[in-house]
Protein backbone atom coordinates (compact mmCIF):
# COMPACT_ATOMS: atom_id res chain seq x y z
CA UNK A 1 0.00 0.00 0.00
CA UNK A 2 1.59 3.49 -1.01
CA UNK A 3 1.22 6.49 1.01
CA UNK A 4 -1.18 8.15 -0.50
CA UNK A 5 -3.52 5.36 -0.33
CA UNK A 6 -2.81 4.96 3.34
CA UNK A 7 -3.47 8.68 3.64
CA UNK A 8 -6.91 8.26 2.50
CA UNK A 9 -7.56 5.24 4.36
CA UNK A 10 -6.67 7.06 7.76
CA UNK A 11 -9.18 10.02 6.75
CA UNK A 12 -11.85 7.41 5.65
CA UNK A 13 -11.41 5.98 9.67
CA UNK A 14 -11.46 9.49 11.03
CA UNK A 15 -14.64 10.36 9.09
CA UNK A 16 -16.32 7.17 9.89
CA UNK A 17 -15.56 8.32 13.86
CA UNK A 18 -16.11 11.74 13.57
CA UNK A 19 -19.66 10.99 12.08
CA UNK A 20 -20.77 9.11 15.36
CA UNK A 21 -19.30 12.36 17.28
CA UNK A 22 -20.67 16.08 18.03
CA UNK A 23 -18.27 18.78 17.98
CA UNK A 24 -16.26 18.29 21.17
CA UNK A 25 -16.08 14.55 20.33
CA UNK A 26 -14.39 15.19 17.17
CA UNK A 27 -12.23 18.05 18.53
CA UNK A 28 -10.93 15.34 21.39
CA UNK A 29 -10.17 12.59 18.31
CA UNK A 30 -8.12 15.43 16.59
CA UNK A 31 -6.24 16.25 20.17
CA UNK A 32 -5.58 12.52 21.00
CA UNK A 33 -4.65 11.17 17.70
CA UNK A 34 -2.40 14.03 16.44
CA UNK A 35 -1.48 16.48 19.71
CA UNK A 36 1.12 18.52 18.82
CA UNK A 37 1.44 17.74 15.31
CA UNK A 38 -2.09 19.18 14.89
CA UNK A 39 -2.58 23.42 14.73
CA UNK A 40 -5.71 25.45 14.63
CA UNK A 41 -6.08 28.44 12.31
CA UNK A 42 -8.40 31.05 13.69
CA UNK A 43 -9.64 34.51 12.43
CA UNK A 44 -11.68 34.76 15.30
CA UNK A 45 -14.72 34.38 13.24
CA UNK A 46 -17.98 32.70 15.28
CA UNK A 47 -17.04 28.97 14.23
CA UNK A 48 -13.38 29.59 15.28
CA UNK A 49 -14.45 31.09 18.67
CA UNK A 50 -17.13 27.94 19.24
CA UNK A 51 -13.88 25.75 18.37
CA UNK A 52 -11.61 28.02 20.73
CA UNK A 53 -13.72 27.75 23.49
CA UNK A 54 -14.12 24.09 22.65
CA UNK A 55 -9.97 23.72 22.90
CA UNK A 56 -9.68 25.95 25.51
CA UNK A 57 -11.98 23.15 27.61
CA UNK A 58 -10.54 19.99 26.31
CA UNK A 59 -7.12 18.82 29.20
CA UNK A 60 -4.82 18.87 26.51
CA UNK A 61 -4.45 22.22 24.29
CA UNK A 62 -2.90 22.01 20.61
CA UNK A 63 -1.04 25.00 18.47
CA UNK A 64 -3.75 27.82 18.08
CA UNK A 65 -2.82 30.40 15.15
CA UNK A 66 -4.14 33.64 13.42
CA UNK A 67 -2.71 35.59 10.73
CA UNK A 68 -2.20 39.29 11.17
CA UNK A 69 -2.32 40.57 7.40
CA UNK A 70 -1.97 44.08 7.93
CA UNK A 71 -5.37 45.06 6.95
CA UNK A 72 -7.44 43.60 9.86
CA UNK A 73 -10.16 45.66 11.53
CA UNK A 74 -9.69 46.81 15.08
CA UNK A 75 -12.60 44.73 16.22
CA UNK A 76 -10.61 42.11 15.07
CA UNK A 77 -7.96 42.88 17.56
CA UNK A 78 -10.31 43.34 20.31
CA UNK A 79 -11.73 40.26 19.94
CA UNK A 80 -8.14 38.50 19.79
CA UNK A 81 -7.62 40.62 22.95
CA UNK A 82 -10.51 39.17 24.82
CA UNK A 83 -9.98 35.58 23.83
CA UNK A 84 -6.49 35.53 24.67
CA UNK A 85 -7.66 37.08 28.42
CA UNK A 86 -10.87 34.89 28.79
CA UNK A 87 -9.27 31.33 28.07
CA UNK A 88 -5.92 32.19 29.38
CA UNK A 89 -4.05 31.25 25.46
CA UNK A 90 -1.18 31.97 23.60
CA UNK A 91 -2.29 32.12 19.89
CA UNK A 92 0.37 32.42 18.15
CA UNK A 93 0.59 35.38 15.60
CA UNK A 94 1.83 35.24 11.83
CA UNK A 95 3.04 38.38 9.74
CA UNK A 96 3.24 38.44 6.16
CA UNK A 97 6.85 38.93 4.69
CA UNK A 98 7.16 43.16 4.84
CA UNK A 99 9.66 42.94 1.64
CA UNK A 100 7.13 41.20 -0.51
CA UNK A 101 4.45 43.48 1.13
CA UNK A 102 6.30 46.49 0.37
CA UNK A 103 7.33 45.23 -3.58
CA UNK A 104 3.39 44.84 -3.85
CA UNK A 105 1.90 47.30 -2.34
CA UNK A 106 5.32 50.10 -3.92
CA UNK A 107 4.22 48.76 -7.63
CA UNK A 108 0.20 48.10 -7.35
CA UNK A 109 -1.07 50.17 -4.52
CA UNK A 110 -2.65 49.85 -1.34
CA UNK A 111 -6.16 49.81 -2.99
CA UNK A 112 -5.08 46.80 -5.54
CA UNK A 113 -7.78 44.36 -4.87
CA UNK A 114 -10.59 46.56 -6.21
CA UNK A 115 -8.36 46.46 -9.54
CA UNK A 116 -9.03 42.83 -10.40
CA UNK A 117 -9.60 39.22 -9.00
CA UNK A 118 -5.87 38.30 -10.11
CA UNK A 119 -4.56 41.50 -7.45
CA UNK A 120 -6.94 40.42 -5.22
CA UNK A 121 -5.68 36.88 -5.53
CA UNK A 122 -2.34 38.11 -5.46
CA UNK A 123 -2.79 40.45 -1.98
CA UNK A 124 -4.19 37.22 -0.32
CA UNK A 125 -1.55 34.82 -1.38
CA UNK A 126 1.06 37.57 0.07
CA UNK A 127 -0.46 38.40 2.61
CA UNK A 128 -2.34 35.24 3.94
CA UNK A 129 -1.38 32.40 2.24
CA UNK A 130 2.14 32.39 2.81
CA UNK A 131 2.32 33.10 6.12
CA UNK A 132 -0.08 29.94 6.31
CA UNK A 133 2.23 27.95 4.76
CA UNK A 134 4.63 28.61 7.29
CA UNK A 135 1.74 28.12 10.46
CA UNK A 136 1.15 24.59 8.62
CA UNK A 137 4.89 23.49 8.08
CA UNK A 138 5.58 19.99 9.69
CA UNK A 139 2.16 19.45 10.96
CA UNK A 140 0.05 16.71 9.71
CA UNK A 141 -3.51 18.09 10.42
CA UNK A 142 -5.01 21.43 10.63
CA UNK A 143 -8.28 22.34 12.27
CA UNK A 144 -10.86 25.26 10.62
CA UNK A 145 -13.90 26.60 10.95
CA UNK A 146 -15.51 25.88 7.65
CA UNK A 147 -19.14 24.93 7.66
CA UNK A 148 -20.71 23.41 4.21
CA UNK A 149 -23.35 26.53 4.48
CA UNK A 150 -21.08 28.83 4.26
CA UNK A 151 -20.39 29.38 0.48
CA UNK A 152 -21.16 27.16 -2.70
CA UNK A 153 -17.51 26.58 -2.59
CA UNK A 154 -17.99 24.59 0.69
CA UNK A 155 -20.76 22.24 -0.28
CA UNK A 156 -19.14 19.21 -0.14
CA UNK A 157 -16.65 19.73 3.07
CA UNK A 158 -16.51 17.15 5.01
CA UNK A 159 -14.98 16.49 8.52
CA UNK A 160 -11.92 15.14 7.16
CA UNK A 161 -10.24 15.99 3.87
CA UNK A 162 -6.75 15.37 2.39
CA UNK A 163 -5.22 19.18 1.73
CA UNK A 164 -3.86 18.95 -1.74
CA UNK A 165 -2.74 22.77 -1.43
CA UNK A 166 -0.56 22.22 1.86
CA UNK A 167 -0.53 18.14 2.05
CA UNK A 168 -1.46 17.94 5.49
CA UNK A 169 -5.13 16.78 6.70
CA UNK A 170 -7.69 19.47 7.07
CA UNK A 171 -10.12 18.89 10.09
CA UNK A 172 -13.82 21.02 10.15
CA UNK A 173 -15.18 19.52 13.37
CA UNK A 174 -18.37 22.18 12.46
CA UNK A 175 -19.06 20.93 8.80
CA UNK A 176 -22.12 19.90 9.20
CA UNK A 177 -23.67 23.04 11.89
CA UNK A 178 -25.84 25.45 10.78
CA UNK A 179 -25.70 28.89 11.22
CA UNK A 180 -28.26 29.12 14.40
CA UNK A 181 -25.99 26.29 15.78
CA UNK A 182 -23.13 28.62 16.12
CA UNK A 183 -24.82 31.24 17.88
CA UNK A 184 -26.52 29.07 20.30
CA UNK A 185 -23.08 27.72 21.29
CA UNK A 186 -21.40 31.30 21.32
CA UNK A 187 -24.82 32.55 23.61
CA UNK A 188 -24.92 29.49 26.24
CA UNK A 189 -21.11 29.46 26.47
CA UNK A 190 -20.74 33.10 27.12
CA UNK A 191 -17.85 32.76 23.92
CA UNK A 192 -16.28 36.32 23.65
CA UNK A 193 -17.39 37.38 19.60
CA UNK A 194 -16.14 39.61 17.32
CA UNK A 195 -18.54 43.16 17.37
CA UNK A 196 -18.82 43.65 13.73
CA UNK A 197 -21.01 40.58 13.90
CA UNK A 198 -23.49 42.81 15.73
CA UNK A 199 -23.50 45.47 12.95
CA UNK A 200 -24.60 42.86 10.18
CA UNK A 201 -20.78 41.20 9.41
CA UNK A 202 -21.57 37.19 9.03
CA UNK A 203 -18.12 36.32 7.55
CA UNK A 204 -15.62 38.81 8.74
CA UNK A 205 -11.72 39.31 7.13
CA UNK A 206 -10.02 42.41 6.28
CA UNK A 207 -11.45 45.37 6.29
CA UNK A 208 -11.36 47.03 3.02
CA UNK A 209 -12.62 43.28 1.78
CA UNK A 210 -15.62 42.99 4.36
CA UNK A 211 -18.57 44.73 4.50
CA UNK A 212 -22.09 44.43 6.14
CA UNK A 213 -24.54 42.28 4.20
CA UNK A 214 -28.30 42.98 3.83
CA UNK A 215 -31.11 40.36 5.65
CA UNK A 216 -31.44 37.28 3.71
CA UNK A 217 -28.33 37.78 1.45
CA UNK A 218 -25.83 34.58 1.67
CA UNK A 219 -23.29 34.57 4.35
CA UNK A 220 -20.60 35.31 2.11
CA UNK A 221 -21.80 37.95 0.24
CA UNK A 222 -20.15 40.67 1.77
CA UNK A 223 -16.51 39.44 1.25
CA UNK A 224 -14.90 40.63 -1.83
CA UNK A 225 -18.72 41.58 -2.71
CA UNK A 226 -16.97 43.26 -5.90
CA UNK A 227 -16.70 39.30 -7.43
CA UNK A 228 -18.74 36.30 -8.55
CA UNK A 229 -19.06 33.67 -5.99
CA UNK A 230 -17.04 31.23 -7.23
CA UNK A 231 -13.92 33.30 -6.63
CA UNK A 232 -14.71 34.20 -3.28
CA UNK A 233 -12.08 32.08 -1.44
CA UNK A 234 -8.81 33.53 -0.72
CA UNK A 235 -6.21 30.87 -1.19
CA UNK A 236 -6.48 29.22 2.07
CA UNK A 237 -9.57 26.76 0.96
CA UNK A 238 -8.98 26.08 -2.14
CA UNK A 239 -10.15 22.47 -3.74
CA UNK A 240 -8.71 21.16 -6.78
CA UNK A 241 -11.00 19.09 -8.98
CA UNK A 242 -9.28 15.75 -8.95
CA UNK A 243 -10.40 14.07 -6.28
S1 LIG B 1 -8.76 39.90 2.07
FE1 LIG B 1 -8.24 41.78 0.90
S2 LIG B 1 -6.69 42.93 2.08
FE2 LIG B 1 -6.87 40.84 2.95
S3 LIG B 1 -5.27 39.70 1.98
FE3 LIG B 1 -7.07 39.34 0.71
S4 LIG B 1 -7.13 40.98 -0.83
FE4 LIG B 1 -5.59 41.54 0.73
Amino acid sequence: MNRHSETHEVIEQLNQAARKLDAVGRLRLIVDRFGDQATMATSFGAEDQVLTGMLAALPARIDIFTIDTGRLPQETYDVMARTQERYGLRIRLLFPDYQAVEQMVNRYGPNLFYQSVELRKHCCTVRKVEPLRRALAGRQLWVCGLRREQSVTRQALDFFQWDEQFELIKACPLADWTEQQTWDAIRSGNVPYNRLHDAGYPSIGCAPCTRAIEPGQDVRAGRWWWEAPEHKECGLHLKKNKD
